[in-house]
């Protein structure tokens, strides 16, 4: 058994498959004169292997889902013969004596570079086909082990070092049994997807295998726990078949409790709603009974392409998320890029501290352009359901002040334009960094509501960084710090008489009600995969009695003792 960390909860048993990392990781080599033709003659052997592996693909989904999709890899097979790729290739290795790895390298940098600043969409996506290419020839020379899918569309445990958000975007739920990573915590984009989607991961295995899992090794792993079995004996395998088949029994009766509300014995009606990404998200949250969205992620629509979606791409998105919620509403936060969210076809700049630098509404009030085309998107949304907007990442409130201006601009334009919204949208805002929880009575005179992130506000208040496995244990959402704040943030928003509510991972968790019950908040969104589970507590207690546990919670002086007292109480209830 190999101890990580357990990102998502639930067991997953089955053969694994090994994803290629995106970015290879390839050593600076030179050459001598007189290896040089042997260097030629090993890409030569690289590219008509690549081609080889490429006509497979080509064929397989020709085949099995159609002529217009297998395209793509005729395109794949065209680079590699394409005269001015390749003659840039041989340069560096003729030239600089390069080895053919390091100039494959380089010369899919130069082009991709070169394409991503033309303004042109086409160019943009040629640089992802230039990248995709590249990355199987170098796979080729590197003589890193053979990655196919597997063919008998059999569900499988994914492994990777870690997964960009745009591959778990594409990820098909009913195809992947679990999901492991080398790098990444609980509060990694991986782990907050993952149980979005209900797919249990665990991660932090860097460092701690003896061998790599390769495709096909039979996984046994334990989301609860965070543990891996790497081809395990068959009583592993039997007790965990065992409690994936008790899992799978719970969620069956949680799913009868969908249509009820969620109230306690004494009355109290908590608003559960869903936090998506994704259209495949929102019926999730839809089906385990979700009262509206309390936090749409947009940047992840942003995900995955070529160029910045256009108006009218996100609007037909919105319009039909609005649509479906009816009278809920469905607040959509505006892009929160930057950190461990990248766009590939907007790079950003290295920076030293990316989640202290250039990201969500910092670049929203430095790229205008784009800001007001989404905000238009969304007011457009605003005509056809109960649509509010939220910005992320505020610590001012000039920053709200500056996107108000944006915001109005984007309605003038609609006045002009004869396009309908609704004028009164309410605009709230994130709580998620110290300062705008500090100043909460000052930020709550500027904006209709305050949603508390609790992944952003943790790692900010502790200063403890949410993708670092290292100090992965000192990242306590149960700090006395993290409680103070939002209190702070709470009672200032019911001082000016604002609605509040609780849209991270905090929300979802079941040790947390108690500290809800005593603020007095009671809209909560969270991942769809949390909804049933915890309209379940709810339905099972007193408000009143959990309040007053939440009161002795901010009493405490440690995160130890709060998280010690909230489990005794569990383990005292059974
Ligand atoms: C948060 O920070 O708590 C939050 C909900 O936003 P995200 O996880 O997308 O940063
Ligand atoms: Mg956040």
């Amino acid at each position: 058994m190999i101890q990580g960390i357990g990102a998502a909860a639930g067991v997953a048993i089955g053969r694994a498959f090994v994803l290629p990392a995106w970015e290879m990781d390839v050593q600076d080599r030179r050459l001598e004169t007189i290896d040089l033709s042997k260097e030629f003659e090993r890409l030569h052997e690289g590219i008509i292997t690549s081609k080889h592996e490429i006509e497979e693909i080509r064929n397989e989904i020709q085949q099995m889902v159609g002529k217009e999709e297998s395209t793509i890899f005729d395109a794949h097979l065209a680079i590699l013969e394409d005269p001015v790729f390749m003659s840039e290739i041989r340069g560096i290795i003729e030239r600089q004596y390069k080895a053919a790895e390091v100039a494959v390298k380089e010369a899919i940098d130069h082009f991709v570079t070169m394409f991503d600043l033309l303004d042109d969409e086409y160019m943009k996506e040629r640089a992802l086909d230039i990248k995709d290419v590249g990355n199987r020839l170098l796979k080729h020379l590197l003589g890193t082990p053979e990655v196919t899918l597997p063919k008998d569309n059999q569900p499988y445990i994914l492994v990777a070092k870690e997964f960009s958000p745009s591959q778990l975007v594409h990820l098909n739920p009913n195809n992947v049994l679990g999901m492991v990573t080398m790098v990444g915590g609980k509060s990694s984009h991986s782990a907050i997807m993952a149980r979005a989607l209900g797919i249990p991961l665990v991660s932090g295995f860097e460092d701690k295998l003896n061998r790599m899992i390769q495709t096909g090794d039979l996984l046994v792993l334990d989301g609860d726990e965070g543990c891996l079995y790497v081809n395990p004996d068959t009583d592993i395998v039997g007790r965990y078949t065992l409690v994936a088949e008790k899992q799978k029994q719970r969620k069956e009766q949680l799913q009868l409790l969908a249509s009820e509300d969620a109230v306690t014995h004494d009355g109290i009606h908590f608003h559960l709603a869903g936090n998506i990404s994704s259209f495949k998200e929102f019926e999730l949250a839809v089906k385990h009974g979700a009262e509206g969205v309390g936090l749409f992620r947009t940047e992840f629509l942003y995900m995955d392409r070529a160029a910045f979606p256009s108006e009218e791409q996100q609007y037909e998105v919105y319009r039909k998320v609005a649509e479906l919620a009816g009278e809920h509403s469905v607040v959509i936060r505006t892009l929160d890029i930057g950190g461990d969210k990248q766009l590939e076809y907007f790079p950003l700049p290295k920076e030293d501290n990316p989640f202290l630098g250039y990201r969500a509404i910092r670049i929203s009030l430095d790229r205008r352009d784009l800001f007001k085309t989404q905000l238009t998107a969304i007011l457009r949304a605003s005509a056809y359901g109960n649509v509010k907007i939220m910005y992320p990442m505020i610590s001012s409130v000039e920053e709200i002040r500056s996107a108000n201006f944006i915001l109005r601009e984007a309605m003038a334009d609609l006045d002009r334009r004869g396009l309908a919204y609704n004028r009164e949208v309410p605009v709230g805002i994130m709580i998620e960094v110290p300062a705008a929880a500090a100043s909460a009575d000052l930020l709550a005179e500027e904006c209709d509501f305050f949603s508390i992130g609790t992944n952003d506000l943790v790692q900010y208040v502790l200063a403890v960084d949410r993708m670092n496995e290292k100090i992965a244990h000192m990242y306590r959402p149960f700090h006395p710090a993290v409680l103070r704040m939002m209190k702070t943030a709470v009672e200032a928003a019911h001082l000016r008489g604002i609605p509040v509510s609780v849209c991270g991972e905090l929300a979802g968790d079941e040790r947390a009600i108690p500290l809800w019950a005593y603020l007095g908040v009671y809209n909560l969104s969270m991942s769809p995969q949390a909804l049933l589970r915890i309209k379940h507590r709810l339905l099972n207690i007193s408000a009143a009695e959990e309040a007053r546990i939440g009161e002795q919670c901010y009493t405490c002086r440690t995160a130890m003792e709060i998280e010690s007292f909230l489990a005794s109480r569990q383990l005292q209830e059974g």
